[in-house]
């Protein structure tokens, strides 16, 4: 059986090896039995129930509550030479009627479809006389109530199992909780399912986090090293995402505007554009992404704090769904903790819910001024353990140098006090400064003890250790208080010297990201520079004709595979990683024309 399956893996989708717990996961549905897989975005989950499909008699169902997103594998389905469809709202009658038709006469090896549309009882009907090889439900995590995803229609979703017995269900999601887990099992009453866990890790994704010094021009110096790569910025607001996307395209950058003020066909427009072109930068708030599934994100950039730690993780996870490298970057100041803890106090959400809220930001909070690896702390959070430093993180690339602020805390804790926790940190920066502001002079803070005590440090390194403060919960922003600084219980024991503090020290210059070398493997030497914007223009050109990205035809690794290996003919580019039968046949002697020149190509066919 195994033999059965990597035999597909490598006909039809081009690849040698399995991923993780791909061939277990693929064995036990084709055996017939129920599995629970939980794996991060990118990880592998669509070949877990394709295989399957393909081995087993009947077609394979696949719930998906996304349309977009249907449409898209389909069309990707379609390039492999696999016969997929989808039912969904989008189309009419006849169209609907064609398709069943196809899976009566078991013409299809892959349905997708809405939930909705599974448990409406028309469609039941039909799916009980049609053989059916396998149910896989994607986004499992729909069925959690507690879940911000929660759809109703999966709840139902659990009849599945007396409707088709003895036909194997798939459950997949990439939320990992082990409540979530539970209730998936439990709700859509799967059968003594295997359960498969990967680690939830993204290994392929570098975390920077930077304070943010001059945010332009940090983001710039980052994104030397993304010249051509597809990215997304995130910025919290509307505005905000256009102006950026309007001065990065004077800088040179090919970048669009995405947020939910847009008008519709803008919006689907650009969402469109960026999946279809290469190298395109979307400049967004958080409403971009749902039901985006492009692979080849190679950075996402946030100019302004997300508001937890999940969310940072499923928008950072946009990047590398390839397993290529690439980088989730950002840039924090305290303007944007002081921005979101005041949106968060004036939202009418009751008390409880904002405490949990402020204490999730916190999170994110603390970890932004981690000194060591990054990544370990992040996964710690969602409760996964790392076994050693990753060594792809900027906590482990450029170590942060730290140094003893017990001193320097008690000043500026002092002179919090001592202007009666009343004013924001820029003013009691100007205190321990020693300058004589107008409101300096309107307060008579110059007559304080505190007035000119912190000449030693800079205003930068300040409000460094400001921001500390407040992550370490010695001081707060009090929102109701227009951002006063605020004493902590945790203070005293600073103040009296029975604790110490260690500061992280900030970089000297901003952009430290772009000192590093790039590891991109898809990175390409000068010598290939030509052949390789050959190969993409050979690329887009197919992509436009069969009407779909350029990712489907092939991603950016296979061509640079193609570029290491130069293949000369069929064999040799049916050994190169994403390049199965159909591809083969369909573009192989238009890429093989790109590598050797026409005639070259034509001889080697012969
Ligand atoms: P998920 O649904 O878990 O987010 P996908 O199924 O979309 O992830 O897979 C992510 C990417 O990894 C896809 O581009 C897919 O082709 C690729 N991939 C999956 N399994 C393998 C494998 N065994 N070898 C190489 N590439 C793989
Ligand atoms: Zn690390």
């Amino acid at each position: 059986m195994s033999t059965e399956s990597r035999e597909i893996l490598k006909r039809v989708f081009g690849y040698s090896s399995f991923r993780g717990d791909q061939e277990a996961i693929v064995d036990a549905a084709v055996e017939g039995r129920d599995s629970l897989v939980v794996m991060p975005t990118g990880g592998g989950k669509s070949l877990c129930y394709q295989i399957p499909s393909l081995l087993r008699d009947g077609t394979g169902l696949v719930v998906s509550p996304l349309i977009a997103l249907m449409q898209d594998q389909v069309a990707a389905l379609k390039e492999l030479g696999i016969a997929a469809e989808f039912l969904n709202s989008s189309q009419d009658p006849d169209e609907q009627r064609a398709i069943i038709g196809r899976l009566q006469r078991r013409e299809l090896d892959l349905l997708y479809m809405a939930p909705e549309r599974l448990v409406g009882q028309g469609t039941r009907a039909l799916l009980r006389d049609s053989p059916i090889a396998l149910i896989a439900i994607d986004e499992a995590h729909c069925v959690s109530q507690w879940g911000h995803d929660f759809r109703r229609d999966y709840l139902e979703l659990n009849e599945l199992g007396r409707l088709f017995p003895g036909v194997p269900r798939m459950a997949l999601t990439a939320t990992a909780t082990e409540r979530t887990r539970e209730e998936i099992v439990e709700r859509l009453e799967l059968r003594d399912p295997g359960t498969y866990v990967a680690p939830f890790d993204r290994a392929n994704i570098r975390y920077t986090v930077q304070a943010k010094t001059d945010a332009r021009r940090q983001l710039l110096g980052f994104l030397k090293s993304h010249r051509g790569h597809a990215g997304i910025v995130y910025c919290l607001s509307r505005k905000k995402t256009e102006s950026t996307a309007e001065w990065l395209n004077n800088e040179g950058f090919n970048a669009l505007p995405y947020h939910a003020g847009l008008d519709t066909g803008v919006r689907s427009e650009n969402q469109r554009r960026f999946l279809a072109e290469d190298g395109l930068i979307v400049v967004a708030t958080i409403a971009f992404g749902m039901g985006i599934d492009k692979p080849d994100v190679r950075f996402v950039a946030h100019l302004d704090l997300p508001k937890s730690m999940e969310s940072y993780y499923q928008e950072t996870g946009r990047a590398g769904r390839d397993g290529e490298p690439a980088d989730a970057w950002m840039v924090y100041g305290l303007q944007d903790v002081v921005r979101l803890r005041q949106m968060l106090d004036e939202s009418d959400a009751d008390d409880a819910y904002k405490r949990h809220e402020r204490q999730k930001l916190d999170a994110l909070l603390g970890w932004c001024e981690v000194t060591g690896c990054r990544r370990a702390p992040l996964l710690a959070y969602f409760g996964d353990r790392l076994a050693e430093d990753c060594g792809n993180c900027d906590g482990c690339l450029v170590p942060a140098e730290t140094w003893d602020g017990t001193e320097a805390a008690q000043k500026l804790l002092s002179a919090v006090y001592r202007t009666g926790q009343r004013f924001g940190a820029a003013h009691v920066v100007d205190v321990l400064l020693g300058k004589t502001t107008d409101k300096v002079v309107q307060h008579g803070h110059a007559e304080l003890s505190v007035f000119g005590i912190g000449q030693d440090l800079d205003a930068k390194t300040w409000r460094s250790v400001v921001r500390q403060l407040i992550v370490g919960n010695f001081i707060r922003a009090d929102a109701e208080r227009y951002g006063a600084i605020v004493l902590t219980e945790d203070s005293r024991a600073l103040l009296r010297g029975e604790r110490s503090v260690r500061f992280r020290k900030e970089p000297k210059a901003p952009g430290r990201s772009s000192r590093r070398v790039t590891v991109v493997s898809t990175s390409i030497r000068a010598e290939d520079q030509d052949l390789w914007e050959a190969l993409r223009e050979c690329r887009q050109r197919l992509a436009a004709e069969h009407a779909v990205p350029p990712y489907v035809i092939f991603h950016d690794k296979t061509l640079a595979e193609m570029i290491a290996v130069k293949p000369r003919n069929a064999a040799e580019l049916l050994e190169i990683s994403g390049i199965g039968q159909a591809k083969l046949e369909r573009y192989g002697d238009e890429f093989l024309a790109v590598l050797h020149g026409s005639e070259a190509a034509e001889s080697a066919n012969r």
